[in-house]
């Protein structure tokens, strides 16, 4: 079992994911420790043993510590943002520029200096409240982003980058593959025949 700091109790975490509790879904995440799959409270899919489970006040937070979103309850298309309930005004200001794209050239610094604290102090608050360093959660909200575009839309591979965020189609190819285990376009491949089918 781990335990995420910043986050409900072990036991609230526990309960929620044996009913599948869809009033934590998004609230917090269940990483499996042999699989480093993570997922939704209200994954469909056979739950693991309570040894073998991490839970992560974030999605950011598993994607930081290696793990890989689940394709089944898709992490990314969780409602979004209820864990921000009552944490720092600031991480949720942060988190909002964050996702519309205030990272996306990597500048910590000057997203400190809009929110008005030190580079410093914004990671420590990260660290505490999101489980994440502030790049490592806008590298997963890019990718979450360009993953509900490549499931939801027919935009081309190349506009789904730009509009998520990365650099270069390259870089979008790179990072999906990490998590993915296949490149953008053989992942939406893959996928047609079985969102056609009635
Ligand atoms: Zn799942």
């Amino acid at each position: 079992m781990i335990y995420c700091p910043g986050m409900l109790d072990f036991q609230t975490c526990e309960t929620a994911r044996l009913a599948r509790d869809p009033k934590y879904d998004g609230v917090f995440f269940v990483g499996v420790t042999t699989s480093k799959i993570y997922c939704r409270t209200v994954c469909p899919v056979r739950q693991p043993l309570a040894k073998n489970v991490a839970y992560f006040p974030t999605a950011a937070a598993a994607e930081a510590k290696g793990y890989r979103p689940c394709l089944r309850c898709r992490p990314e298309s969780a409602p979004q943002s209820p864990a921000w309930n009552g944490t720092l005004s600031t991480v949720v200001r942060a988190i909002r520029l964050i996702e519309t794209g205030a990272l996306n050239g990597g500048h910590v610094g000057a997203l400190a200096e809009r929110l008005g604290i030190s580079e410093r102090h914004l990671s420590r608050l990260f660290r505490k409240h999101v489980g994440a360093s502030p790049l490592q959660t806008a590298r997963t909200l890019r990718l979450q982003h360009a993953k509900r575009l490549l499931d939801t839309s027919e935009l081309k591979i190349a506009d789904i980058a730009f509009e998520a965020g990365f650099g270069s189609v390259r870089q979008f190819n790179a990072t999906f593959a990490e998590k993915y285990r296949s490149v953008p376009s053989r992942y939406r491949a893959r996928r047609r025949p079985a969102q056609r089918a009635p």
